[in-house]
């Protein structure tokens, strides 16, 4: 499938599929397995694995702008899919000695859905610092952890969780492993009933004495932590921005058609006709829109093309576009009034969903801290 097929196909299936559940699913805080099954079918659950194992063999380009359509329809069905996209690049890049092609077959032929299950009760947002740690376990390692909220917990096929190393000296010293969702100990931990995203299931997950074979080990004991940085970051940023551009642009959509149909029956006009201050806000939001969108692109361009400045963009893109969807949507409450605040619009969903990003980690404060650390030419960690 090309870059534009397959953007086609995503489109297709947020106006089919993601759009007419998207309030009920939000209201009921109802995970989309429907969703799942459309991008599955579709072959979009492997859009970035290689040929080989049947996977669509595109790049970063043609996955951000997937998941911004997705996000256009119901941003929490986006945010999964980008938390599978993160979940199966860990595994693609697993080391020679994991046993990953038969996993790999499946999510390129819509049968296995994946996450990350990184953040820790006991760390928060240092997801980069686990507190839980492997043991030895004959050939392989059983763990043990408080994982505070996993996207897709008790839908997803496969976990991909992070400890410190069984013998690892430091705070970062962790392994990635991959931990399918019947293995003995592991249990979604209590509900989800998120202020937004709150059809992504995004759940606590604990693992008691959970065993992990050798073959599931995905990176080198103490390998974990250069695999976020180098494998996840960069695309979880862009797929974060993504979600928010999708948003934005919803947003932008949706007050403008207020504006358009709202009727100041007494003047005979809508309301966009009738005050410039609202015609003034849609403007600021279509700018704030397309600013993140040419950001986005430059993010994507040099994680093609990499060089000197690839990882300051990395790190300004999630920044920004965390601060940019909370910005747009705010201001489409504010312009669309009552008829947003009473719920009469998809607005106020779009306000709550665009405050996640924000909040995920690396958090926007943290990406700022890095970025003046980088800057500053001060180390990260
Ligand atoms: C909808 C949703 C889905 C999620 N899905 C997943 C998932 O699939 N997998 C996963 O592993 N995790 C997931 N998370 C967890 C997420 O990545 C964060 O770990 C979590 O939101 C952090 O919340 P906290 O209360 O622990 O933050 P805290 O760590 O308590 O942070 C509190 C505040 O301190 C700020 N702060 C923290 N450190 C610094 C610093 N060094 N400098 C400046 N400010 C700082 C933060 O920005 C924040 O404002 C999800 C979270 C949400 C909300």
């Amino acid at each position: 499938m090309t870059h534009e097929a397959a953007i086609l196909k995503a489109r297709e299936i947020a106006e089919g599929v993601l759009a007419p559940a998207a309030a009920q699913n939000d209201a009921a805080g109802q995970f989309s397995s429907d969703a799942i099954r459309a991008l599955g079918e579709a072959g979009l659950l492997g859009v970035m694995l290689p040929a080989e194992v049947g996977g669509m063999a595109l790049g970063p380009r043609t996955f951000a702008a997937v998941t911004a359509a997705l996000a256009e329809a119901d941003a929490s069905v986006a945010m999964v899919y980008t938390m599978h996209v993160m979940g199966t690049a860990s595994i693609a890049a697993a080391r020679a000695a994991a046993t990953t092609q038969p996993i790999l077959q499946d999510i390129a032929a819509g049968r296995h859905l994946s996450t990350l299950a990184f953040s820790e009760a006991g760390s928060r947002s240092h997801f980069w610092a686990p507190v839980s740690r492997a043991q030895r376990n004959g050939n392989g390692v059983k763990i043990s952890a408080k994982k505070s909220w996993v996207t897709s917990a008790g839908h997803a096929q496969s976990y991909i969780v992070s400890a410190l190393s069984p013998e690892g000296a430091g705070p970062t010293d962790l392994t990635l492993y991959l931990v399918t969702a019947e293995t003995p100990g592991l249990s979604v931990a209590g509900p989800w009933n998120g202020m937004g995203l709150r059809a992504n299931a995004s759940a606590p997950v604990t693992l008691a004495d959970c065993p992990v074979s050798t073959d599931l080990q995905l990176t080198d004991d103490s390998a974990g932590f250069a695999a976020m940085l180098n494998v996840v970051m960069p695309l979880f940023n862009l797929g974060s921005a993504a979600v928010a551009l999708g948003l934005c642009r919803s947003a932008v959509n949706s007050t403008a058609a207020h504006l358009k149909t709202a009727k100041f029956e007494h003047l005979d006009q809508t309301l966009g006709e009738a005050l410039p201050t609202l015609r003034a806000q849609l403007a600021t939001m279509q700018i704030q829109t397309d600013s993140l969108a040419a950001l986005i692109d430059d993010t994507i361009d040099h994680l093609e093309t990499p060089r000197d400045t690839t990882m300051l963009r990395v790190l300004e893109v999630k920044a920004a576009a965390g601060e940019t969807s909370i910005s747009v949507t705010s201001t489409a409450m504010r312009v669309c009034g009552g008829a947003a605040f009473s719920k009469h619009l998809n607005i106020e969903r779009l306000f709550r969903d665009a405050h996640a990003g924000a909040v995920m980690a690396p958090t926007a404060d943290v990406m700022r801290e890095f970025i003046g650390k980088s800057l500053l030419g001060i180390p990260l960690f």
